[in-house]
């Protein structure tokens, strides 16, 4: 047995969990939220309990010092030697990184090239890793990439059809995201609904406040919808999701705002929140256009619609699909969003959803295909940490 932590770094939050592997037990589990402010937050949840202080934390070293006190001073461990494996969510991992890797001088020098492409959250993960090391020194640490499960696409599924040169000089092609939740949906779905097949074809949904579709062969990626960054794909809370790339130049010429400003727009004043003009959270937009607001309908339904495709996509590139999974935000709690995508492919693909098990539904595992669809269809909650986890254990015993 082995105690290891995954950490997810971002510009501002550090969100851990403890887990007891490799049975999977969360020992405990929180954030440090408003790093950089006078008036930061440190929460803490463990067997049962609950706490959380307000106090100034001036960087992320601050809060992995105040993460390492609690786990001792509520119990949760007796001595932070119990430690064996940090694991840390890096969001880019570029063309370096087809699996988890130490996350040692060598690696965090690749990462920080690669902050071009990730500005925000790159820095972070960097700042994070740092923190840890001073604090647990000798304890080795793992960077889990959110680009890694999709190395394994062909160039026809990753390649932008830009001039070759650009693509080589500056490694622009797709990479996608949400890697890691794609991987552990895979395999949850592999064995909890497609024991016994010889070849598996899974169809991918992670729909959330970001979201993505992968479609998945024999547990390994083909294809999937984010691109360059998380920005590209189906539409999200904030984000375009994919555009015609003329829309940039029209509007900035329009507006006679700049490239950054409109990028910014694209990627945090658009989606929901830009279709609705309401909100970027869909349980009010869903709320709203049942009320029957237009822009909240029109922003539900394109939503579905772009989910729709992608799934209808994929389902060609799989050449069928055995199972299609909803997970995440919107796929694990909303039976009226999934309902709205079902209803645009079931014909076409010979589904047949069980509509009165789907609506109420809300973060649990189920099947929601009735047994004579020709694809299975199951909510899946995922579990990016649990993974981060799984690869934790892995380095101690492959140390061992
Ligand atoms: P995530 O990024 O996976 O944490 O998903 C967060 C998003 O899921 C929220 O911003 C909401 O938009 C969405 N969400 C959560 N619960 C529901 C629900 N019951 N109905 C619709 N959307 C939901």
């Amino acid at each position: 047995m082995a105690k290891v932590m995954a950490v997810n770094a971002g510009s501002s939050t550090l969100k851990y969990k403890l887990f007891e592997m490799p049975e999977g037990k969360v020992l405990c589990s929180g954030m440090a939220d408003r790093i950089g402010h006078d008036d930061g937050i440190f929460k803490i949840k463990y067997d049962g309990k609950e706490e959380k202080i307000t106090l100034p934390l001036p960087d992320h070293s601050k809060a992995v010092e105040l993460l390492l006190e609690a786990l001792t001073k509520y119990g949760v461990v007796k001595s932070l030697e119990e430690i064996k494996c940090v694991g840390h969510r890096v969001v880019q991992g570029g063309k370096y990184f087809s699996h988890s890797v130490d996350f040692d001088e060598e690696a965090a020098k690749k990462i920080d090239s690669l902050t071009p492409l990730d500005p925000l959250h790159a820095p972070a993960h960097l700042t994070g890793w740092r923190a840890f090391e001073k604090a647990l020194p000798g304890v080795p640490e793992i960077a889990v990439f959110d680009t890694a499960f999709h190395q394994t696409m062909e160039p026809e599924d990753y390649l932008f059809p830009i001039p070759y040169e650009l693509t080589e000089k500056y490694d622009c092609r797709r990479y996608g995201a949400h890697g890691t939740s794609h991987q552990y949906l895979s395999i949850k779905g592999q064995e909890d609904f497609l024991q016994g097949y010889e070849h598996t074809r899974i169809i991918s949904c992670h729909l959330g406040s970001g979201s993505s579709l992968a479609a998945i062969k024999d547990g390994k990626c083909v294809a999937t919808s984010m691109g360059l960054t998380p920005l590209g794909g189906v539409m999200m809370g904030t984000r375009t999701g994919d555009l015609d790339p003329s829309v940039m130049e029209y509007l900035c010429t329009c507006t006679g705002q700049s490239v950054e400003e409109m990028y910014n727009i694209f990627n945090k004043k658009s989606g929901f929140l830009g279709v609705s003009g309401l909100s970027n959270d869909t349980r009010d937009v869903e709320d709203a256009a049942l009320k029957g607001d237009e822009r909240c309908l029109n922003a539900v339904k394109l939503f579905a619609r772009r989910v729709a495709d992608y799934i209808g996509q994929y389902f060609v590139r799989l050449g069928g699909a055995d199972l299609i999974i909803f997970s995440a935000g919107i796929g694990e709690n909303s039976g009226y969003f999934r309902r709205l995508i079902l209803k645009d492919v079931e014909e076409a693909l010979g589904l047949k959803i069980d509509y009165e098990k789907n609506e109420p539904l809300r973060g649990k595992e189920e099947l929601i295909s009735l047994p004579d669809s020709k694809i299975k269809v199951a909510v899946i909650p995922t579990d990016e940490e649990y993974m981060i986890a799984l690869d934790c254990y892995k380095r101690i015993k492959d140390a061992a």
